[in-house]
């Protein structure tokens, strides 16, 4: 991603409080009050500039997501989609998803999706792959028993992986592909890297997971 500062940034998304949660931690346990009703929860990690997020929201109303980018620079991008867009079903955290148990409650999500997250293919930068153990242990966390982590990625090398490591955490999978745009899988709303990865005609790896108690 590459990064242009914004200094403007900051105060923008404080300027749009319906939809910028400032203080996410308040809501914990709560999040229905967050929005005017009680929906299933969906949250995207590493939103970015919030395509896929905004898209999705658009396609089902019935269900509220939540996008979490920790660049606020980026995350204005996501907030102009979502204020273009019209719609009352998308919250945005300009946070880090390493304090997502912070935000949420136990049990409180039904899905979580992480789309083209950063590969960070040195050994030593392991802890900072979002499918990482510690964030496996809090996506188990705040995810209720029946919710599920949706997984793509372009890197082959993350996406093998993520399935090692998801499944030395006891996860269990369906429905993976090694190529998700030859796969039939029908309804899938690509993210902005998705786009341009597909538009080279590289291969999307992709996968669904839950945990097993
Ligand atoms: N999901 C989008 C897509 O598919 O088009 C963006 C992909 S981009 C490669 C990954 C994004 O995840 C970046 O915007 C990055 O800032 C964000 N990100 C990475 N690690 C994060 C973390 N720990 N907390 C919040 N955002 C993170």
């Amino acid at each position: 991603m590459r990064l242009r500062h914004k200094p403007w940034a900051r105060e923008t998304l404080a300027a749009h409080p319906d939809i910028v949660v400032a203080q996410p931690e308040r809501y914990r346990g709560k999040w229905h009050m967050a929005f005017d009703k009680s929906q299933p929860l969906y949250v995207e990690v590493g939103t970015g500039k919030g395509k896929f997020l905004t898209e999705m929201a658009q396609k089902y109303p019935d269900i509220h997501f939540i996008g979490i980018e920790k660049y606020e620079s980026v995350l204005l991008t996501a907030l102009e989609r979502v204020k273009k867009a019209g719609i009352s079903n998308v919250r945005l955290l300009a946070q880090d998803v390493a304090k997502l148990d912070h935000f949420f409650a136990e049990d409180e999500l039904d899905r979580l999706f992480i789309n083209f997250t950063d590969p960070w293919p040195k050994n030593r930068h392991e802890r900072r792959r979002l499918t990482y153990q510690s964030f496996l242990m809090q996506y188990q966390y705040v995810l209720n028993p029946d919710g599920e982590v949706h997984f793509k990625t372009d890197n082959r090398g993350l996406f093998e992986y993520s399935l090692q490591s998801m499944s030395t955490y006891g996860m269990a999978f369906h429905d993976v592909s090694l190529d998700l745009h030859k796969s039939g899988l029908e309804g899938n709303v690509m993210t902005e890297y998705e786009e341009r990865f597909v538009q080279k005609g590289l291969p999307i790896y992709r996968l669904e997971a839950r945990f097993t108690r």
